[in-house]
């Protein structure tokens, strides 16, 4: 059984084209600006059968012409990542486009084969300072980066995602930090910058839990833009 927290049917952030986008509960981040909190907490979520979860795909199949699929996210997907491999397998034998969105912080064997065998990984940089890193989430970055040169050496394609949080991952330290880390990567197709928003606050208040970013600003489209030229130095593809 797989621990979900919720289901979007129609999602389109999480892979390419149309997907059914699967968000796992459990995460082992407490990152400041997360606006799933309610996703953390591991004991929550409901119970999936892989069964369940390949009639919902087969529902589906129609709208994944235009390379649809599977999204797995979260939460972390990687804290159930020796189920995940069995229902990755059986997906694919499915014929089933299958992505990956972590924060790739895990390093055992299950979660490094579970990354081998997404079709696409999205992997979530929350800054690439390691104290800075610390103090955001909680936790280390060094499991993340090198998951992704591990997975970089595969040859195969993928993504990776910051948010722009002012004051907290906006200095051009850190940009550049990040973009030269992402220069060495051969295999990266598209580096998307996302802004930090407050829609998740409410939940906070509803799980009594403290938000830490309450005097931060929203990232204005004139952030996303500064960012997107100190990366462009780096790496061509940059989103926002
Ligand atoms: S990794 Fe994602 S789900 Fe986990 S705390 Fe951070 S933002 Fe929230």
């Amino acid at each position: 059984m797989i621990k979900i927290h919720s289901i979007e049917t129609f999602g389109t952030h999480e892979g390419p084209g149309i997907r059914l986008v699967l968000f796992l509960q459990g995460c082992n981040f407490r990152c400041a600006y997360c606006h799933n909190p309610d996703t953390i907490n591991l004991l929550g979520g409901k119970d999936y059968s892989i069964e369940q979860i390949t009639n919902l795909l087969e529902e589906q199949r129609p709208y994944f012409a235009s390379g649809g699929g599977l999204s797995v996210s979260g939460g972390e997907p990687l804290l159930q990542a020796k189920k995940l491999l069995l229902l990755f397998a059986e997906v694919k034998r499915l014929g089933f486009n299958t992505a990956l969105d972590t924060n790739g912080s895990i390093w055992t064997p299950d979660a490094r084969k579970l990354i081998a065998l997404a079709d696409l990984v999205i992997f979530d940089i929350k800054q690439i300072d390691g104290e800075k890193h610390r103090e955001l989430t909680g936790a280390s970055n060094l499991a993340v980066l090198e998951n992704i040169q591990e997975h970089d050496q595969l040859g195969k394609p993928f993504w990776i995602r910051y948010v722009l949080v002012p004051g907290w991952t906006d200095q051009e330290s850190d940009l550049e930090g990040l973009g030269s880390y992402c220069a060495n990567l051969k295999n990266l197709s598209k580096l998307e910058i996302l802004p930090y928003h407050q829609l998740g606050v409410y939940k906070y208040q509803e799980l009594g839990m403290p938000y830490r970013l309450n005097n931060v600003p929203v990232a204005s489209t004139k952030d996303l833009e500064r960012a997107k030229k100190i990366l462009n130095k780096f790496v061509k593809n940059v989103v926002i």
